[in-house]
């Protein structure tokens, strides 16, 4: 993000959530790196650096995000944010052809824009909270040009497979007592993570690591 290479921790996870979410001490470990373990230079999280590594990797841009809003690229790129993606919002802010929309004012499932209008769609931490992923990322699929990319961060729980949880019950992240339906969990994610991007049409998924198992993003290609 900024470049800065000194991190400061605390852990973000409570107990309630931890034990719905059924988390070993070691998952609990790695997931409250990903949230908790910050820039101490500009305060961006392992996920939010995750997702820049990602998107910078995307661009083969060896500078860092701060940086590379100026190159040539940056000024003609059409991106669609979904939800503020951490701290690279208020950086991505500064490109002519950025947009953001919330959610859930925006319901990521009915997209009001336009198709094949975006070259990027980012989103953090916020497809876990769809109730129908696969129909979630067709609409990202579906608002990117052709070669463009979807690139987002979800919790992985590396060692297990996906599962949803309407058969369980609510687990809701954002802090402990949140019953905000916004928060709620639908899916929580595990190893064949790939598998969602595929189903909705997407041609190929990156899995792409910059601390693992902590720090994971995905890109997505049209
Ligand atoms: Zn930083």
């Amino acid at each position: 993000m900024c470049g800065g290479e000194r991190f400061a921790h605390h852990d973000v996870l409570w107990g309630n959530l931890i034990s719905q979410w059924e988390l070993s001490q070691e998952e609990a470990a790695y997931i409250n790196v990903q949230q908790g373990t910050a820039c101490v230079g500009c305060g961006s999280n392992v996920r939010s650096i995750a997702l820049a590594d990602a998107f910078l990797r995307y661009h083969e841009s060896p500078s860092p995000l701060v940086e590379w809003v100026h190159a040539p690229l940056a000024q003609s790129l059409q991106t669609l944010e979904i939800n503020e993606a951490g701290t690279l919002s208020g950086i991505l802010k500064n490109i002519p052809h950025h947009r953001l929309v919330r959610y859930p004012e925006y319901d990521m499932m009915a997209l009001d824009l336009e198709s094949e209008s975006f070259d990027i769609v980012l989103h953090s931490d916020t497809f876990e909270h769809i109730s129908d992923p696969v129909k979630g990322l067709k609409e990202c699929r579906r608002v990117l040009r052709r070669g463009g990319a979807c690139v987002f961060t979800v919790p992985i729980i590396v060692g297990r497979l996906s599962r949803g949880r309407h058969e369980r019950s609510p687990s809701y992240h954002g802090h402990p007592g949140c019953l905000d339906e916004a928060m709620r969990v639908h899916t929580e994610f595990g190893a064949d993570v790939w598998e969602v991007v595929l189903s909705a049409g997407f041609s190929e998924c990156r899995i792409v690591s910059y601390c693992y198992p902590a720090g994971i993003a995905l890109i997505a290609v049209a």
